[in-house]
């Protein structure tokens, strides 16, 4: 090796390399993995403050490919938005996660679940089709458009001037649109009046604050109260423990996610913690 300056440089670019290569490994094989069925859903419960009671869950996306890891879609997301693949697989999700949407509603009843989640990005926001794939999707399954949930982020929205009129179009086929990470992103208050959102998710960072200094608390309590006077529900996501959740519930919120009440689930295990909220 040369100087330590030029080690410096060999160094990053090797690793810039590396995850270009990663990348491009990626996108090469995130096709093939739509055809082959290696990608499924799994579901983490809402659930309402303070029992703990599903009233909704969220779709999350894994990858399994055939060699038995699970690639994260922090890792494969981004590509497939890159890569433009994410309106296809998008599709697939939307209407994956209405197909169990039409099971689970006609099992346990139709409110049995107030909203089935699903996450929709940026590119998908640009994509003019997007409110026809969704429409077409719940008439397929027969799932009212009440029971949906479009979570989207501000920094999607704002990505361009059609995100916010494709929002506008989802919103008028009555799905309910819930704004995710809120506060992580190039946040507005501005955007809660623009855009026509129903719910809140208050971002785990804000949550993990909660039982700290009142400044730590301090977004956590403040979002809440704009939500309820704008007539929002809020999710606070991330909760891992259960001193979080009775503070949340003394904050006022009623709605929470996190793995202190359950981590993502197979579909199945959606169906058992709706018969034992039918035997409550
Ligand atoms: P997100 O939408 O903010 O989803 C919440 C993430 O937090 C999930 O990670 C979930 O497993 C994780 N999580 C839930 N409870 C807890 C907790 O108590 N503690 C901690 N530390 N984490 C918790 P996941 O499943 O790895 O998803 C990561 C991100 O990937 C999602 O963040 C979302 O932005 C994106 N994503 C996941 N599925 C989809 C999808 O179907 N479509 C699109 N476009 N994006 C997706
Ligand atoms: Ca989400
Ligand atoms: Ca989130
Ligand atoms: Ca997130």
């Amino acid at each position: 090796a040369a100087s330590g300056a030029g080690d410096r440089v060999v160094r990053y670019d090797a690793s810039l390399e590396q995850r270009l290569s990663q990348r491009a490994t990626i996108a090469a094989d995130l096709r093939r993995a739509l055809g082959a069925g290696e990608f499924h859903l799994l579901y983490q419960p809402i659930v309402r403050l303070p029992h703990g009671t599903v009233a909704g869950v969220e779709s999350l996306i894994r990858w399994t490919p055939a060699d038995g890891r699970t690639v994260s879609p922090a890792d494969f997301i981004p590509v497939a938005e890159d890569t433009g693949l994410i309106v296809e697989l998008g599709a697939w999700i939307i209407d994956t996660v209405c197909a169990q949407a039409a099971q689970w509603l006609r099992r346990h009843g139709q409110d049995a679940l107030r909203s089935i989640a699903v996450n929709v990005s940026a590119r998908q926001l640009l994509d003019p089709n997007l409110p026809e794939v969704v429409a077409s999707a719940l008439a397929r399954h027969g799932v009212p458009a009440n029971r949906l949930t479009i979570e989207i982020t501000e920094t999607a929205v704002f990505a361009g001037g059609r995100a916010l009129t494709t929002v506008q179009a989802l919103s008028q086929l009555g799905v309910n649109l819930a704004l995710d990470d809120f506060g992580t992103g190039h946040s507005s208050l501005g955007l809660l009046r623009t855009c026509p959102v129903n719910a809140i998710k208050v971002d785990k960072s804000f949550v993990d604050g909660l039982g700290g200094t009142p400044q730590q608390e301090a977004i956590a309590i403040a979002v809440h109260g704009i939500a309820e006077r704008m007539g929002l529900y809020t999710v606070a996501e991330g909760v891992e423990t259960a001193a979080q959740a009775r503070r949340l519930h003394e904050l006022g919120y009623r709605h929470a996610q996190g793995f202190h009440f359950a981590p993502p689930l197979p579909a199945a295990g959606i169906d058992a913690l709706l018969e034992e909220n039918s035997r409550l």
